[in-house]
């Protein structure tokens, strides 16, 4: 059982962060966030996948004023993700969004970091630190490792907020090495009582970025630490959304669509459970429910799996039983197993 340290919530929209909210799944657009339409559509295809926070980057001026148009065109909160420019940041705030990502260290000027941390209290709008191990500070202490440069180089950003009286805060703290990032995590989580946005940056593509994402990710939450994750991969952020979800799924955390499980196959295997997995995956890639489908090789650990799935198959030579809600409801041909067990999957 996964105790969750449990962080002072925020309000992103109409999604809360932390406290004992479920942990969220985010992901951010790769289209030109001037261009309203290609981001405001793939917005709207991250929407279908469930994806409940999207942030958008805000390079300049043009960006920050396409805010509006997009806000009012999709559903889940929008992030704007601004460095340096506090120009960027009251322009985005102006547009309506409902959160930043800013470092206000990097802005500069107090007076202008103080418009800013001002405007974002008048609209109770939450401000996400976001330090980067390969974007520090150029003072850092050489004789601390990465992963304590990180944390201070939050805190020092944190303390600029707190003096504002600003509190509506979230940190995260990434890097590409997982036990740096674990490490940054598991100090500042005692330091803080602020939620915490958890991810490996730049992970890579999916054959690896998943892997790598997964072990970082899933090490925190299991211990107890995040209150919204983001996979960042190099591929359509799509992809991030689902692997988010299969993380949460794996911890327990989240119930999200059905849950697949499928026996890695062996000597004994009498049919061609392989595509029969991957047919049962692609079908249930289009259902929502949350249930637990089995798709087994024989009849060695194939029944045990498929009674405690809802519905299950353990095959043998060319067939397959069929069981459903632990109890044996058929015999099918292994030609029409991925058919029937569909049907039935349908008919729950
Ligand atoms: Fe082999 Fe049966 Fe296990 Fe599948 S379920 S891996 S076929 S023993």
């Amino acid at each position: 059982m996964i105790s969750r340290r449990v962080s002072k919530p925020i309000q992103i929209g109409n999604v809360t962060v932390g406290g004992t909210a479920p942990i969220t799944v985010q992901s951010m657009t790769n289209t030109d966030t001037r261009d309203i339409m290609s981001t405001v559509n793939q917005i709207k295809e991250l929407e279908e996948a469930d994806c409940e926070i999207i942030r958008v980057a805000v390079p300049d001026m043009p960006a920050a004023e396409a805010l509006a148009q997009i806000k009012k065109r999709i559903s889940i909160p929008l992030i704007a993700d601004i460095h340096f420019d506090y120009r960027l940041a009251l322009a985005a705030l102006k547009a309506g969004v409902d959160g930043l990502r800013l470092n206000p260290g990097n802005i500069g000027d107090p007076d202008r970091v103080k418009t800013v941390v001002k405007a974002a209290k008048e609209r109770k709008i939450p401000i996400r630190i976001g330090v980067n191990a390969g974007s520090m500070p150029k003072t850092v202490n050489p004789l601390w490792t990465t992963a304590q440069n990180m944390v201070e180089a939050a805190m020092e950003h944190v303390r600029i907020l707190e003096s504002l009286d600003f509190d509506l805060i979230k940190v995260s703290l990434k890097a590409f090495d997982v036990p740096t990032t674990i490490a940054a995590y598991r100090d500042i989580a005692q330091k803080i009582p602020y939620p915490l946005h958890i991810g490996i940056t730049e992970a890579g593509t999916p054959r690896t970025g998943v892997i790598r994402s997964t072990v970082g990710i899933g090490t925190l939450l299991y211990m107890g630490i995040g209150d919204t994750i983001r996979v960042s991969l190099t591929a359509p952020p799509r992809e991030e959304v689902i692997a988010g979800y299969e993380i949460l799924k794996s911890l327990n955390l989240r119930q999200h669509g059905p849950v697949l499980v499928s026996c890695p196959s062996c000597g004994r295997t009498e049919v061609d459970i392989v595509s029969i997995a991957e047919a049962v995956e692609k079908e249930l890639s289009k259902i929502d429910k949350p249930i637990k489908v089995a798709v087994m090789g024989c009849a060695v650990n194939g029944p045990g799996e498929a009674m405690d799935a809802d519905i299950g198959i353990a095959c043998g030579k060319g067939m397959a039983v069929l069981f459903k809600k632990g109890k044996k409801i058929g015999v099918v041909q292994e030609a029409d197993l991925v058919r029937v067990l569909m049907e039935e999957v349908e008919r729950l």
